[in-house]
């Protein structure tokens, strides 16, 4: 029923706690709110009678869309006092508000898959932002002991050729860092060289403390000028939230493209708040100084306490109206045996246990920390520091054993990235230069394995896929002057090219650029290992789940949605039932038995099986995994999403079943021993799989049938329409003529050896098709095709 882009986006996690807060406000609970966004001031008083006076004038209907020339005025004249940039009526629109200015902003200029670079911790909007915009938000975490400030090499190594923009919140909200004129001119100059679109949320640069001066990116100089758009508006400094009144400055025909946006969108901003902004703009400004001194003071005072309290760090910020204090220390505590975890389960219990509400920095992209606003009484802040000081005293260390040792590693690329198979050798040698020399800038990895006696060795500059990488195969014993049979380039971070992965087999040599996402990195390697030792060693790898059974190897193939991994957990459940592997095997075939082997050390399992497979779940735990869900707004599962009871919320670290998109390295023998998994397996049967309303429900397929099927590999695409992958075995890299053949061959001599049956979940319930299952490995066949 609903669009795509509303998979990306989330309710805003600052109004979740805040719902929270509230409803124990009604049943009475005395809960001091830290969580809240906007000044505890009113509006002053001059402000609201210009508002008052539009009403009583009637100035009660639409305005020009971009805003009234009088309060454009008045914007150019504060923007021109406060950071001495001259801007045209041309070049400001008025919004409703600075979220919407950044809305129809990114609206504006991103096209679908263009980045946008957002230093994180960051407000919580942008992301969501941008992926309304069908861009891309790019996350680049900052460090708390460099002030949560971006650094200029930082930004060089996040821009590639899809790189569009960076925002940049300066001061910023959640951290109230703000970027000395030194340190914009640093990122302004690779900007103006790369082209970059700076989208400046100015919003707070009216709140600076200890008299520390706000600069203004597009002061630096009229390049710089000409690609940034300052977001700015009066809600913080005016105390005027409930106003809606932003505004952009910048290049005209990017202020012009907002305007269109706006146009068909919200129209003009409100006349009477606009009326009451020409007077908040024009009219006199010390009521800013005073709530700044206050400001000031609470957040001295407040700082003062935090670092107070054992075991917290907290950046003393210079803006904006928050402190960002970095709690990890406590993740490992608990509370009556409940462990806090992450900022999730330390906002739950301050909540709980303290009656005072916070924003968990997991919203803001760092879970280490948690935010504290200031903006409520000095009073309130006395009274919730005693609170919060009492609460964590109260934590207990959690016994080191029980400690998860879960390594989650979310991606920045979810999806495989295209594959060109047969590249030639002079491309080959040109990437192979372009890797080596851009691999020697920082972090280099390199580590051979033997998957099925072929030795491959990865170089990497990726730290994520080298992990996965050691965990997941057996290291090769490789003497000094043994060389490998295959290399594989993982370079992240390299500038320039698309993300995309390459294959010679002539060198066999592969490549994989700009992407981290680690099953892709297998599925290559795997890709090349089955055409490398079908010349070499004859061998034949099939994509297929299979069991064993006192010694009988069961192998499942077809595609996704056929009802095959359903099939597969049911077996495993059963107490005589070894797992074999989960994707691939490599068969030898010696005389009238088919030796099927596994070749990984740990297999790579969708996260999600645990849905058919729920002792899954604490073997996760203990496990490697990428792409895990972290946070419910990052949910992708329809049938749980965001509900109320959500475990991620009371501070459970992960949720396996909250992506597509998320693995984990399983140690297969920790379902059990060689009791529940073995390495080898005697082939005996092969069930392929597949889902329609018309066939029938089983039957027995004659070796040539089942080669055929095999070789057809028809299978429904996410789309919905159907394609063909040779053998259902989508790592196979070389597809030509001769090497189908050599497959067929192979199966055929397979179906020599194994029954092969096809079953249709189309046709009957799933009880039905496990019980025909378990009649083939009783090997009673009259019931099975009953
Ligand atoms: N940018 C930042 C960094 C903010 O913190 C906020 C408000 N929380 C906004 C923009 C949005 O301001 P407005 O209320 O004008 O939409």
């Amino acid at each position: 029923m609903l669009a795509d882009r509303i998979q990306q986006i989330g309710f805003s996690p600052t109004l979740r706690i805040n719902a929270k807060a509230q409803a124990m406000k009604a049943e009475g609970i005395d809960v001091i709110d830290f969580s809240v966004g906007e000044p505890d001031f009113a509006t002053p008083e001059n402000i609201k009678e210009a508002g008052k006076k539009a009403i009583d004038e009637n100035f009660t209907k639409y305005t020009p869309n971009s805003g009234i020339p009088e309060l454009k005025e008045k914007i150019i004249n504060r923007i021109k006092n406060d950071s001495g940039i001259q801007y045209e009526p041309d070049e400001i629109i008025v919004s409703s508000g600075a979220k919407n200015s950044l809305y129809n902003l990114c609206m504006a200029v991103l096209n679908k898959g263009e980045e946008v670079i957002i230093p994180a911790p960051y407000w919580v909007s942008y992301p969501h932002l941008v992926n309304l915009a069908r861009g891309v938000p790019v996350i680049i975490p900052t460090r708390e002991e460099n002030g949560f400030k971006l650094s200029p090499k930082d930004l060089s190594r996040a821009i590639n050729s899809n790189t569009k923009a960076l925002m940049l919140n300066n001061p910023s909200n959640p951290t109230g860092a703000v970027y000395s004129r030194e340190e914009l001119e640093e990122l302004a100059d690779i900007a103006v060289d790369e082209g970059l679109i700076i989208f400046a949320d100015e919003i707070y640069h009216k709140l600076t403390y200890n008299g520390f001066r706000f600069f203004s990116i597009a002061s630096l100089g009229e390049k710089i000028k000409q690609q940034t758009v300052i977001i700015n508006g009066v809600s913080k400094a005016y105390a005027m939230t409930g106003w809606r009144i932003g505004y952009a400055a910048g290049p005209k025909k990017i202020i012009a493209a907002m305007d269109k946006v706006q146009s068909h969108s919200t129209s003009n901003a409100c006349s009477i708040s606009q009326k009451a902004s020409v007077e908040a703009f024009g009219g006199p400004q010390h009521e800013i100084n005073k709530m700044l001194s206050e400001f000031q003071q609470r957040r001295n005072f407040m700082h003062y306490k935090l670092t107070q309290i054992p075991n917290v760090s907290c950046y003393k910020s210079q803006g904006a109206f928050y402190l960002f204090p970095n709690f990890s220390a406590y993740y490992d505590m608990a509370y009556e045996g409940n462990q806090i975890r992450n900022s999730h389960g330390l906002a739950y219990y301050l909540l709980k246990h303290a009656h005072v509400a916070i924003v968990p920095g997991d919203a803001f992209g760092a879970d280490e920390f948690i935010r504290f606003s200031y903006a409520t009484s000095m009073e309130n802040i006395e009274q919730a520091m005693v609170r919060i000081s009492d609460a964590m005293a109260q934590l207990a260390p959690v016994k080191k054993s029980s400690r998860k040792p879960l390594k989650n590693t979310v991606t920045k690329r979810k999806d495989f990235v295209e594959t060109e198979a047969n590249i030639s050798l002079e491309m080959r040698d040109a990437l192979v230069a372009e890797s080596e020399a851009f691999m020697t800038y920082e972090g280099y990895y390199e580590w051979n394995v033997n998957i099925a006696g072929i030795i491959v060795q990865l170089r990497t500059n990726s730290p994520h896929l080298y992990d996965f990488w050691l965990e997941n195969f057996y290291p090769a014993q490789l003497e000094t002057d043994l060389e490998p049979h295959a290399i594989v380039y993982a370079v992240n971070w390299i500038t320039g090219r698309e993300p995309r992965a390459f294959y010679n087999p002539d060198s066999r040599t592969a490549f994989y650029f700009k992407s981290a996402l680690y099953p892709q990195l297998r599925s290559l390697v795997l890709g090349m290992v089955i055409d490398i030792s079908e010349r070499l060693y004859d061998l034949h790898a099939i994509r297929a789940q299979s069991v064993d059974i006192n010694g009988k190897g069961l192998l499942f193939i077809g595609s996704p949605g056929t009802g095959k991994m359903g099939q597969f957990a049911e077996l495993l459940k059963q107490p005589n039932i070894k797992l074999h592997s989960n994707d691939v095997v490599f068969v030898r075939y010696i005389g009238t038995e088919a030796l099927a082997d596994t070749v990984e050390r740990k297999l790579m399992i969708s996260t999600n099986f645990v849905e058919n497979f729920p002792q899954l779940v604490q073997l996760f735990d203990k496990s490697k995994c990428e792409n895990v869900i972290t946070s419910k707004d990052d949910c992708t599962n329809e049938k749980c999403k965001r509900e109320d009871n959500c475990r991620l919320d009371r501070g459970a670290p992960y949720c396996f079943s909250g992506s597509k998109s998320s693995i984990a390295l399983l140690d297969p023998y920790w379902l059990g021993g060689s009791e529940k998994h073995t390495k080898r397996t005697s082939i005996k049967w092969v069930v392929i799989f597949r889902k329609d309303p018309i066939s029938p429900a089983i039957q027995k397929l004659k070796p040539e049938e089942a080669v055929k099927m095999l070789e057809e590999g028809r299978s429904q695409n996410s789309y919905g329409s159907m394609q063909s992958v040779p053998f259902f075995n989508q790592h196979l890299l070389i597809k030509s003529m001769d090497r189908i053949d050599l497959q067929k061959r192979y199966f055929q001599k397979l179906f020599n050896i194994a029954a092969c049956y096809i079953i249709n979940s189309g046709a009957e319930s799933s009880d039905k098709m496990k019980d025909r299952i378990s009649a083939i490995v009783a090997g009673d066949e009259e019931e099975a095709l009953r």
